[in-house]
């Protein structure tokens, strides 16, 4: 009997699209799949609670995925490179194979765990699979990252086109793994005893209602999009109340489904697609970009999240923290419409709208002056997609602080952004059916004078710049 081969899942949770599951399926061993829950190596993020809300939901979905495969999901809690070692003795396997990923933190212990077990003699190789163009195949004609994300994406799309995405192996059942070692079974601990679920209080009954895990609705999702929404997406994307976006970021956040899989159904509809809709692929094909781009800033910045990407921003004088001022936020009770209904949406289902987290991200920094560090935090912590890049990319980007930033002085004003992108003030009113009675609170600030405060402490950064 061959030994096993160990194939160590983290933001790849699927079985089509896989590399590292496919190369594993190759060498007609047996095929050990683990996930590690790693709250103990160092400088990893420990995950925000819809994140782990959603983790659980995404793993029962990938073990059921596997079990029609042949094999299951062995769940394993700890530092992961002594997991994974202790996992190579148990089994005897003889190769660990994984898919890459781009954190600083992630990175150092994925190659000095590679280094390990190659010393020890096993082979261990790592695969591109969630990222379309890896981080450092695209450079600028100096060598360096791109840190403006126009011309990152023309290069990318002058770079080789993504692949095409792999077929789900027909069977990993090659025998049971455990038989090398003269056990019945590998060990597993039971996902229950995780707590990913919050229990008193059960804050996710929103979540539930919104959400489905797991790679099948992903691919229903996109699905969904590419019939019913891609052609009109350019023109109904800033719309809040209307949905016309795709919703894949919490999928792909996780790799339930890969870019690849999504960039050539995307591609795919060009062809047959009678409307012609070049402008809305082009613009989908681009979000797909942005993410790409915050993960290219961050595998070249791994403090993203805790450092100002412009170090001039290092001197803002962010003003002593009102904490009143960032719970009224939190919990959407600033008295300005748009702000307070995206913050509910957030709280209730998860996920918040691209304009309108625009919209709070800037109250919050340029209004109420809070360090961005603040709302990335609550962010993290609420988010189904929080992604360990877009997240602090994105809110570095509206600080000003970030690369590619909207500058400073660009301050939204939420009640201009409503009338704009909410005309008929539908989202507004689902997420705060109070708002036109007394009961409605006066707004915490006056926004005007808010970014007269906002530009005076910008200059202070300004006049950094000029002396540095
Ligand atoms: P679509 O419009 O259908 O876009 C398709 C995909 O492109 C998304 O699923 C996502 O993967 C990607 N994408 C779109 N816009 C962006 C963007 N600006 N940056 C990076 N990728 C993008 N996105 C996250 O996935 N995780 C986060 O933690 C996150 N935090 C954010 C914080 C702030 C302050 C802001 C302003 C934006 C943040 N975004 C984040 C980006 C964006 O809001 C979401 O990706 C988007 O709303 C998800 O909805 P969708 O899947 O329907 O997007």
């Amino acid at each position: 009997m061959p030994a096993p081969t160990i194939v160590w899942f983290r933001d790849d949770l699927r079985v089509a699209d896989h590399p590292a599951l496919a190369a594993a399926a190759e060498r007609r061993a047996p095929v050990v799949c683990v996930f590690v829950l790693d709250e103990e190596s160092a400088g990893i993020r420990p995950l925000g609670g819809a994140a782990r809300w959603w983790l659980h939901g995404s793993l029962e979905a990938l073990r059921a995925d596997l079990e029609a495969l042949g094999t299951t999901l062995v769940l394993r809690r700890g530092a992961a490179g002594r997991v994974i070692r202790s996992l190579v003795d148990e089994t005897g396997a003889d190769a660990v194979f994984w898919n890459r990923r781009y954190g600083g933190p992630e990175r150092d212990l994925d190659t000095e765990l590679k280094t390990a077990l190659a010393d020890d003699g096993l082979e261990v190789r790592s695969f591109g699979a969630n990222l379309l163009f890896e981080p450092w195949t695209i450079r600028t004609g100096q060598g360096t990252p791109y840190s403006v994300f126009t011309p990152f994406w023309r290069a990318c799309l002058a770079a080789p086109e993504p692949r095409h995405p792999l077929p789900a192996p027909e069977r990993l059942a090659f025998a049971d793994p455990g038989d090398r070692s003269g056990r019945a079974d590998v060990a597993t601990d039971d996902l229950a005893s995780w707590h990913l679920l919050p229990t008193r209080p059960d804050w996710a009954a929103g979540l539930r209602e919104t959400w489905a895990p797991g790679s099948a609705a992903a691919h229903d999702r996109l699905e969904a999009f590419l019939d019913e929404r891609l052609g009109d997406y350019d023109v109904d994307r800033d719309r809040p109340a209307i949905d016309a976006t795709s919703r894949l970021s919490p999928h792909l956040r996780w790799g339930e489904i890969s870019p690849f899989e999504v960039w050539n159904a995307v591609r795919e509809r060009r062809t047959t697609d009678p409307r012609g809709e070049t402008t809305s692929r082009g613009r989908f094909l681009a979000e797909l970009g942005w993410r790409e781009f915050a993960w290219h800033v961050l595998f070249h910045a791994p403090d993203l999240a805790t450092r100002n990407w412009r170090a001039e921003f290092d001197v803002f004088p962010w003003p002593r923290l009102h904490p009143s001022a960032l719970q009224a936020w939190e919990q959407g009770r600033t008295g300005v419409p748009l702000v307070d209904a995206g913050m509910r949406e957030l709280w209730r289902t998860g996920t918040m709208h691209n304009r309108v987290r625009m919209v709070t991200a800037s109250f919050l920094t340029k209004n109420l002056l809070i360090d961005w560090r603040r709302g990335e935090q609550w962010f993290w912590d609420t988010l189904v997609d929080a992604d360990a890049a877009s997240n602090p990319f994105n809110w570095q980007w509206v600080a000003g602080s970030g690369a590619d930033a909207a500058p400073y002085f660009r301050v939204f004003n939420p009640l201009l952004q409503a009338t704009k992108f909410d005309r008929d003030g539908a989202y507004v009113r689902r997420w705060v059916p109070e708002v036109d009675s007394e009961e409605y609170p006066e707004p915490i600030v006056d926004l005007g004078e808010s970014r007269e405060a906002a530009l005076a402490a910008y200059r202070v950064v300004r006049g950094a710049r000029a002396e540095g």
